[in-house]
C-alpha cells in the first residue's frame, strides 16, 4: 500500500495548495525569549503524558465553549499551553482512532478499519511508543487499549479488556487478570499514580498513556457524580428533532436515534419497578458491591419513579430521554475532569510538570442530542472532531490557540520529533511540534481526508469518505452514489447540503479534484472511486 509518500507530490502540493490567509494568526506569546530560556529541541527530551479519554465531544469541554457543562481541569492545560480549534480524526469510532494514534497512518494503511473482531490491529506494526521505547523512554499503557491483542512496546502496561467496566473493572496484566474495587476512571488515575510514584525510572523521560473507559456507553456516573446536575435542566442542542431533510439518504437511514434507538434500562437506566432479575437490571448494575448498588438506587429510584408516573409520549418522551442520556454522559465527564485535576496536581507537587508534556484528548467526537442523535461514526462535525489539548511549559505559551487542520495521523510523528527520533518516511501524519511552539505556519495542509467503513451494524451508518476544509465539507456516501456539500460558514450545523446547487458546481469540481488527490496521495484505493 503506498504510503505518505506518493511519488507523484511533492510535500509542498500535499500540505496545500496555498497557505491560507489568516493561518498565522495565532498566539505565540513571549515564546522567542522562552525559545532562547531552553535548550534546542532533542537536547532535552521531555516526559509525555497523553490522557486519552473514549468519545468526549468538544462540545463537553468549556475551554471548547460547551453550553452543556464546565471542565475546570481540562481547561487548565488550554489556559497554560496550547487549544487546536480544528482538530479531526481519519474514522471516527474508538479502536480505529487508537490505531491511527498509534501508527500515524490511516486506517486503509494500518489495516485497523473498523471495530470487528475478523480485522484485529497487527501489532507487529512499527508505532510511536515502540519506537520511544527503543530510544530509551519508560513506557506505560493504564486503562482502555481496546484493540484486543496485548499491547506491544511498553514496559507496563495494565488494560481493561475490551470495553471495560464502570464499576469493579477488571484489568489485564502480562501477569493475568485482576479484578479491583472501585470506579473506572478513579483506578485508571489511581494506577497512572502508582506507577509514577513506584515504577518511574528518575534518570529516563516517560511515556504514560493514561486512557480512560468513560464517557463510553453506557454513561454510568461514578460514585462522586451520582447526584450532579439532578436539579438542573441541560439545554436542548438545536437540531434535537432533525427532520434529515436536504441532505444525503444515510442521515434518515441510521438507527443511533436518541428517540428509537437508545434503550431505556440498558443506556438509561430506567428499569422496572419490579425487574425480572432485580441483581441485574441493566448491564453493569450486578457488578457492583452492595454499598455501591445502594448509592446508585438512591439517585436512579426516585427518577425512575418520576419517569414512570409522567409516562412522556412522543417528543416529550425524546425530551426525558435526552436528559438522561446528557446528565449520565457529563456525569462521566466530571469524573474525567476531577482526575485530570489529580494528574495535574500530582505533576505540580513532584516537580514534575516542567519538563512534562501533558496532552488531552479523545478517540473522537460525539453527538451530545445534535441531529436527535447519540454515538458517532460520520464526518459531520460532532463526530469528526477531536478535542485536543496540550501543554508543556516553556515549549508552548500560554494561550496559545492553534487554527489550523490537524489529524490523529499527527500525533506519531509529534512525539517522535519531541524525543528528537527520526519520523519515517511512510508515517502520514505531520508534527505538530512546528505549531505548538510558532516555529512554522507555512506550507500546513488545507485539507484533511476522512473515510469511515463499519456497516451496516451497529447503527447503520452508511460508509463514506470525503475531505474539509477550513470552510467547505464534501462527503461522498459511495455505497449509494450520493454526495453532501456543506459550506460551514453558513450552515455551521450541517442542516442544509448544496451539492446540488448549480451556482456551486464550480466549487464541487474544485474540491472532487482535491479529494481525488487526498486519496491518491495517502494511497486509498478502499471504497468506490468517483
Ligand atoms: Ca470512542
Amino acid at each position: 500500500m503506498a504510503g505518505a509518500t506518493g511519488r507523484d507530490f511533492t510535500r509542498r502540493e500535499v500540505l496545500g495548495r496555498a497557505t491560507r490567509a489568516g493561518a498565522g494568526a495565532y498566539l505565540f506569546g513571549a515564546l522567542p525569549a522562552l525559545e532562547r530560556a531552553f535548550p534546542a529541541l532533542g537536547e532535552e527530551r521531555p516526559n509525555i503524558l497523553f490522557v486519552f479519554s473514549d468519545d468526549h465531544a468538544v462540545q463537553a469541554i468549556s475551554a471548547y465553549g460547551s453550553r452543556i457543562n464546565h471542565t475546570p481541569h481540562i481547561d487548565r492545560i488550554a489556559t497554560e499551553g496550547a487549544i487546536f480549534l480544528n482538530s479531526f480524526c481519519t474514522n471516527s469510532i474508538c479502536a480505529p482512532s487508537r490505531a491511527v494514534v498509534l501508527t500515524g497512518k490511516h486506517s486503509h494503511v494500518n489495516g485497523k478499519i473498523d471495530n470487528s473482531a475478523q480485522d484485529p490491529f497487527d501489532t507487529g506494526q512499527p508505532t510511536f511508543n515502540k519506537a520511544l521505547q527503543a530510544a530509551g523512554y519508560q513506557t506505560a499503557m493504564i486503562g482502555k487499549w481496546h484493540l484486543r491483542s496485548d499491547p506491544e512496546g511498553f514496559d507496563f502496561w495494565q488494560v481493561l479488556p475490551g470495553q471495560g467496566h464502570y464499576y469493579n473493572p477488571d484489568f489485564r496484566t502480562p501477569d493475568g487478570q485482576v479484578r479491583m474495587e472501585g470506579y473506572v476512571t478513579d483506578l485508571v488515575t489511581d494506577l497512572s499514580l502508582q506507577w509514577l510514584e513506584r515504577e518511574r525510572d528518575p534518570d529516563r523521560p516517560f511515556l504514560l498513556m493514561c486512557q480512560h473507559k468513560a464517557p463510553h456507553r453506557n454513561w454510568m456516573p461514578g460514585p462522586d457524580h451520582l447526584m450532579t446536575y439532578e436539579d438542573v435542566e441541560i439545554p436542548e442542542p438545536e437540531s434535537l428533532f432533525d427532520d434529515y431533510l436536504n441532505r444525503a439518504s444515510p442521515a434518515a437511514l441510521q438507527e443511533m436515534s436518541i428517540r428509537e434507538h437508545l434503550q431505556p434500562a440498558y443506556d438509561l437506566k430506567i428499569t422496572p419497578e419490579a425487574p425480572e432479575d432485580p441483581d441485574d437490571p441493566f448491564p453493569g448494575y450486578a457488578r457492583m458491591t452492595p454499598a455501591q448498588r445502594a448509592a446508585w438506587d438512591a439517585a436512579y429510584g426516585p427518577r425512575n419513579t418520576r419517569f414512570r408516573e409522567a409516562n412522556p409520549q412522543g417528543d416529550d418522551r425524546v425530551r426525558w430521554y435526552y436528559q438522561r442520556y446528557i446528565k449520565d454522559y457529563l456525569r462521566c465527564i466530571a469524573g474525567i475532569d476531577d482526575n485530570v485535576g489529580r494528574m495535574l496536581a500530582y505533576l505540580d507537587d513532584t516537580g514534575l510538570a516542567r519538563d512534562t508534556l501533558v496532552i488531552y484528548c479523545s478517540d473522537q467526537g460525539f453527538y451530545l442530542g445534535e441531529h436527535g442523535w447519540y454515538d458517532k461514526r460520520w464526518m459531520y462535525e460532532e463526530s469528526l472532531s477531536m478535542p485536543l489539548l496540550a501543554r508543556w511549559p516553556g515549549r508552548i505559551a500560554p494561550g496559545t490557540r492553534i487554527p489550523h487542520l490537524v489529524q490523529n495521523i499527527d500525533y506519531a510523528p509529534t512525539f517522535l520529533e519531541m524525543a528528537g527520533e527520526p519520523v519515517p518516511g511512510d508515517i502520514q501524519g505531520e508534527s505538530l511540534l512546528g505549531l505548538l511552539t510558532g516555529r512554522t505556519t507555512d506550507g500546513w495542509r488545507d485539507s484533511i481526508y476522512y473515510h469511515y467503513y463499519e456497516y451496516p451494524q451497529p447503527h447503520r451508518v452508511a460508509p463514506h469518505y470525503g475531505i474539509r476544509t477550513e470552510r467547505y465539507k464534501l462527503v461522498h456516501y459511495y455505497g449509494t452514489g450520493e454526495w453532501e456539500l456543506f459550506d460551514l460558514e453558513e450552515d455551521p450545523g450541517e442542516l442544509n447540503s448544496v451539492y446540488a446547487d448549480p451556482a456551486r458546481s464550480g466549487l464541487v469540481d474544485e474540491l472532487k479534484a482535491e479529494l481525488r488527490r487526498l486519496r491518491e496521495f495517502y494511497g486509498d484505493e478502499t471504497g468506490v472511486g468517483f
